[in-house]
């Protein structure tokens, strides 16, 4: 009787050391001292949807493992979130958002382990139609105070590469120099690209991009353009009212191109083309993965701003 109890907590005791071992291993205790070359000691970080997960895999390197929340072709205003990406988000060394994109991210993540890059770089007023859609509680767009599309200004997004740069630095201290020398590096690519989207559209015929949603607005910022978007959200429908109005607007301003999305329907966007006498041309917002990544995206972009406003470079 006494031999059974010892076989059968000798057991116990295996199994209970064995789990022991793999909670050990899991949370990398000890790697500092044995310096492996195990994934297990890299920080996970979160990145919210395509630009930040861009930006992030540039900054984080191989020393962390970023996963996305958003899948590819999926518009990210309209995410939710299943059980097991909140689970992901929360014992996530770093989520990295932006607050007003995505309200099932900003409702998950917590303050402590989360970057939101609205707040490293100076933001833009929301659109002014904002009241066009009342209900729509989905989207997050309707009560913010600032625009939430910042990534399309290559200056703005610099400035996040190098505060990520520093709180993956903080978040995972062993190798906080990679994570600035990456950030510094990524930065200045970011800064070229700028200076090439500058000189780019310098002199052009046009500076109003008639757009379907108001996604452009950092873009219009930084190199001096005029963004009018038909609708603020890239769900709602635009009211007759609103679409006379932009109408008029492009024939007054001579505009020869109104600008679709690849994730929104061109229908609204088509039909105004056709009353003002305008093409259609494809500018991504990059809310979602490009067929590139987001440095040849934007000089797709560049290239179709070029033709659309008449620019001579
Ligand atoms: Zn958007």
């Amino acid at each position: 009787m006494m031999s059974g109890f010892s076989r059968s907590s000798a057991v116990g005791l295996l199994a209970a050391a064995s789990l022991l071992t793999t909670a050990a291993c899991g949370s990398g205790s000890g790697s500092a001292e044995t310096s492996t070359t195990a994934s297990d000691g890299k920080p996970e970080v979160v990145a919210a949807f395509y630009p930040l997960q861009w930006l992030t895999e540039q900054v984080g390197g191989s020393d962390a493992t970023v996963t996305g929340l958003t899948a590819p072709g999926v518009e990210p205003h309209d995410l939710e979130l299943s059980i097991q990406q909140v689970t992901e988000l929360k014992k996530a060394a770093l989520t990295v958002y932006i607050k007003g994109i995505q309200p099932a991210v900003d409702d998950a993540v917590d303050p402590e382990t989360s970057f939101d890059a609205a707040t490293a770089v100076t933001t833009i007023p929301a659109g002014e139609h904002a009241e066009e859609e009342g209900g729509e509680e989905e989207h997050g767009h309707e009560e913010l105070s600032y625009d939430p599309h910042l990534w399309l200004d290559p200056s703005r997004l610099a400035t996040v590469a190098t505060k990520l740069g520093e709180r993956l630095a903080t978040a995972d201290p062993a190798h906080a120099q990679g994570f600035k020398d990456r950030a510094a590096k990524t930065a200045a690519t970011l800064g070229a690209l700028d200076q090439e989207i500058t000189q780019g559209l310098t002199t052009c015929k046009s500076r109003t991009l008639v757009t379907a949603h108001e996604a452009f607005g950092y873009l219009a910022d930084r190199y001096k353009l005029k963004q009018v978007g038909i609708t603020l959200d890239p769900e709602t429908e635009p009211s007759p009212t609103r679409l006379s109005e932009v109408a008029k607007l492009a024939k007054a301003e001579g505009v020869t191109t109104i600008f679709t999305e690849s994730l929104v329907s061109p229908k609204v966007a088509e039909v105004l083309a056709s009353q003002v006498g305008a093409k259609t041309a494809v500018l991504d917002p990059l809310e979602s993965k490009p067929s590139g990544d987001y440095l040849s995206a934007m000089r797709d972009n560049l290239k179709t701003l070029q033709t659309a406003l008449g620019c001579t470079a």
